[in-house]
């Protein structure tokens, strides 16, 4: 399998001489896998999926052309036993995915002599392989996408005022189970009046105003991929003041969307839509001082993984990655504003694979 042959020369690189992937989304990008309980055993060309018994069936069938070792043992320590008897000294494992306890663990299933010096930490090493989807990921991908849109037509459906916050969020769950989601990437953001101003603002009680912007932050897992986007209405009429700082924010990114192409970095991603905002006054302040987070994250089997779309990140942007441009601002006690999509970087730029549902302001 050609993804395990390129963290076999990731490992190699890292000086490490075995791999042991324990991360669920690592196991499951490298061995087919889906089971919360597996531990991936690489040394050299040989690889070895450990689980319990609960997963005989599910990990034969899903871990195919692989060695599926089912074991009564915590798979960490089963794994760790066998890539010591693999004649393994030095194995790489993702310090930052493991406990205290798991890697003492661990450390008491090998002999006394090379105990001590036989994991190091080879951090993100899977994570980097994942940034770039093959593809088969990117098709998925493509489809969560859609789904992800189709759910904001069924909020649009919903959205009126005195609906509670709650309702629009449930209206869209079922839409999405009902399109054969396996369930929702993170939990649905409806975020309306001034609640708005918080971008994190999770589904609560709160009947939508009769005046005031509703931030919608959702997204889908579909065949193991995620999808993320944002879109924010008004319902009644808006201000003056509030269209244009919505067209402020709407500006920044396409500024960004623009920005993606391969050889571009993060930071310049970053800085396309945050220049829009500086230039920009909202009373006597620059409108990026309201513009709180970064950018964008990359999204695959995970909501949240590398690339990071930050400030001053000298990451370069590659063909395959997928990351998403989501620049907001919050205007504390007011209003906020977020729109997000999600760009497959390719050779020649970027494609939003968010692109079915527009961005032009939306009064309801
Ligand atoms: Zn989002
Ligand atoms: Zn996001």
């Amino acid at each position: 399998m050609l993804r395990r042959r390129r963290a076999q020369a990731a490992a190699g690189q890292a000086n490490v001489g075995g791999l042991l992937v324990t991360h669920a989304p690592d196991v499951r990008y490298l061995s087919g896998f889906t089971g919360s309980n597996g531990a991936l055993a690489m040394a050299g060309a040989r690889a070895v999926l450990f689980t319990d018994g609960r997963y005989t069936t599910q990990a034969k069938a899903e871990a195919k052309g692989l060695r599926v070792t089912i074991s009564p043992k915590p798979a960490t320590v089963a794994a760790t036993e066998w890539l010591a008897e693999q004649g393994i000294k030095n194995c790489g494992f993702d310090s930052a995915q493991t406990t205290v306890a798991a890697l003492t663990r661990m450390r008491s299933a090998l002999p006394g002599n090379i105990r001590r010096s036989f994991f190091t930490a080879a951090d993100g090493l899977i994570a980097r392989l994942r940034e770039v989807k093959d593809a088969d990921e990117i098709a998925r991908m493509r489809r969560a996408a859609k789904v992800g849109c189709s759910l904001f037509e069924v909020a649009l459906r919903v959205i009126a005022p005195g609906i509670p916050e709650m309702e629009v969020a449930a209206q869209l769950e079922l839409a999405a189970r009902r399109a054969g989601a396996d369930g929702m990437s993170f939990e649905t953001i409806v975020a309306s009046g001034k609640r708005s101003s918080l971008p994190h603002g999770r589904a609560t009680a709160a009947k939508l105003p009769r005046q005031g912007f509703c931030t919608l932050d959702f997204g889908v897992v579909l065949a193991g991929y995620c999808s993320d986007m944002t879109r924010t209405v008004h319902v009644g009429k808006a201000t003056p003041q509030q269209r244009d700082v919505y067209h402020l924010v709407l500006d920044a990114q396409v500024a960004a969307v623009a920005a993606v192409k391969p050889g571009a970095t993060c930071g310049e991603v970053d800085e396309a839509a945050r220049g829009v905002l500086r230039r920009a006054r909202f009373g006597r302040k620059s409108l990026d001082k309201f513009f709180t987070h970064s950018t964008g994250h990359g999204v695959g089997l995970e909501i949240h993984e590398g690339p990071r779309v930050a400030s001053k990140q000298t990451q370069v942007l590659e063909p395959g990655m997928v990351i998403t441009i989501e620049p907001g601002v919050y205007i504390p006690e007011a209003f906020g504003i977020r729109i997000e999509d999600e760009v497959l970087v390719t050779p020649r730029g970027g494609d939003v694979l968010t692109a079915a549902s527009s961005k032009t302001w939306i009064e309801l």
